[in-house]
């Protein structure tokens, strides 16, 4: 078992670093200084250095091996983005900082914003949002008071069954009832089940353009011309742009309103929730509904604008999550449209190898090509009950992450793999070969092994049922 730093502290033993050691401000009271010292943990620097070296071996992590995680473009994220994260010039500065001591800080915030225009074909971004499903908020915030400014009534948003699950959570959020569209086996949208949903009530589509399967939306052009006539807007939920970048464009496709997360796209680690960014990009006719504070030049300075009479007001405080947008920049910049084109190029053809690989053995939803995931079903190759489950769980075993499980919802016992761009042949091919012989023969010959998985994580097989009912949230000593 392992223990708390409070449990291995001895009073004879003791680490120093250097960085620590400051003198602090000697201006507070007397009657308000310790008496005494304060009860912190005292170690060595070996047994430091263990407990968190430790610590640390029970968490999975990019850095450790492959994550295949689908929807999450779980990717490398280049250690030079972090390097300059770090920089002080960054890190010092603080929120309230008058606007002409962080030119630089607001030259970068203006300059992504442009970067992402490009990118996206969109007309203007904010960078606020602090993650995806924020993002899909704002954006269903600035289509509502569109329509307000418009008076026209709409209250519905068309959200397919295969969204992913922040999309109707948002659409809610915003004040909206959503409608659900059924989408076709392969995850896409037929524009005649569209039509019959159509009226004049619907204010907006929120589409995922490589769909949740990993397939263009190939009838998009039908389905934003039916929306036109409509008056009804389209939303684009940018999660899966690293399958597009450089190549296609979702203003070009008709989109009104988009997020981006920055923190799947363009680098940032995000295991465990988070930061994240999800900037907002709109067409020049939503731009007065955009969150204040604008980023702006006026007179050659960067300023920020807060003068927007339309706008929906501020989403989050200060200048948003500054060093995931910071990140991002330095990962574009450092690709360059070039290298960003080829960063989705290589996904797509990751992805398609995988696909390629294992589409003869195990059933695959969507058919024989995908974007930059795909789905697969399973659900027959499995034998003596093995579930799709027991399979992700086994993979930990062999030091995988697991890759999404039963989502999109549309699938039944899905795997959702997302190899991405970062990853060598030799990784691919060495999952290829563990995931087929868990569910071709593991599950075949030896079922039993795979139900029992994980074996050999510091936590085993978990009752997730009594987890999510009966969690223990209170700390006990
Ligand atoms: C990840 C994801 C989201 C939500 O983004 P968060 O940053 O996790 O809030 C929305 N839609 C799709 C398709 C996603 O993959």
């Amino acid at each position: 078992m392992d223990k708390l730093l409070n449990e291995i502290s001895s009073k004879c033993s003791a680490a120093y670093d250097i960085n620590c050691d400051v003198e602090y401000d000697c201006s507070v009271p007397d009657n308000l200084k310790r008496v005494s010292g304060c009860a912190l943990p005292s170690v060595s620097e070996n047994d430091l250095l263990r407990h968190f070296t430790n610590l640390s071996r029970k968490n999975y992590a990019l850095s450790a091996a492959f994550y295949p995680l689908g929807s999450c473009t779980m990717k490398h994220n280049p250690l030079i983005n972090e390097k300059i994260a770090k920089i002080n010039a960054f890190t010092a500065i603080h929120p309230y900082q008058p606007e002409k001591t962080m030119q630089g800080v607001l030259e970068i915030m203006y300059n992504l914003q442009n970067d992402l225009c490009k990118i996206s074909g969109m007309d203007y971004f904010t960078l606020q949002p602090a993650a995806g499903a924020h993002g899909e908020f704002t954006g269903l915030l600035i289509i509502a008071r569109y329509f307000k400014s418009i008076k026209q009534k709409r209250t519905k948003i068309i959200v397919p069954d295969s969204a992913h699950g922040t999309n109707p959570a948002s659409a809610a959020f915003a004040g909206f009832e959503t409608v659900s569209l059924k989408s076709e086996p392969d995850g896409s949208i037929s524009p005649e089940k569209f039509k019959e949903l159509l009226s004049s009530d619907v204010a907006a589509v929120m589409l995922t353009v490589p769909n949740t399967l990993g397939v263009f939306e190939k009838n998009i052009c039908e389905i934003a011309k039916l929306s036109r006539e409509n008056g009804t807007l389209l939303y684009y939920d940018g999660a899966n742009l690293n399958a597009l970048m450089g190549i296609a464009r979702p203003a070009d496709m008709g989109f009104d309103v988009m997020h981006i997360n920055l923190h799947k796209t363009f680098s940032t680690p995000h295991g465990g929730g988070g930061p994240g960014a999800g900037p907002v990009g709109v067409k020049s006719f939503l731009e007065p509904f955009l969150p204040v504070p604008r980023v702006e030049i006026k007179n050659s300075k960067y300023v920020l604008n807060y003068k927007k009479p339309k706008t929906i007001g501020r989403v989050k405080s200060f200048l948003g999550n500054f060093p995931i947008i910071l990140r991002a920049y330095c990962y574009i910049k450092s690709l360059g449209a070039a290298g960003l084109k080829n960063a989705s190029m290589q996904a797509v053809l990751n992805a398609n190898y995988m696909l390629a690989k294992l589409k003869d053995k195990i059933n695959v939803p969507a058919g024989a090509r995908c974007m930059h995931e795909f789905v697969l079903a399973p659900k027959s190759a499995l034998q003596n009950g093995v579930r799709t489950l027991d399979v992700a769980k086994r993979l930990l075993d062999h030091g995988y992450y697991a890759p999404t499980v039963y989502f999109p919802l549309i699938v039944e016992e899905a795997i959702m793999i997302e190899p991405t761009e970062t990853e060598s042949k030799n990784t691919l091919d060495e999952f290829i070969e563990v995931l087929s012989s868990i569910i071709l023969e593991e599950s075949a010959h030896d079922p039993q092994k795979v139900k029992d998985a994980p074996v050999k994580t510091p936590v085993k097989r978990l009752n997730e049922v009594e987890a999510a009912r009966k969690p223990i949230l209170k700390w006990q000593l």
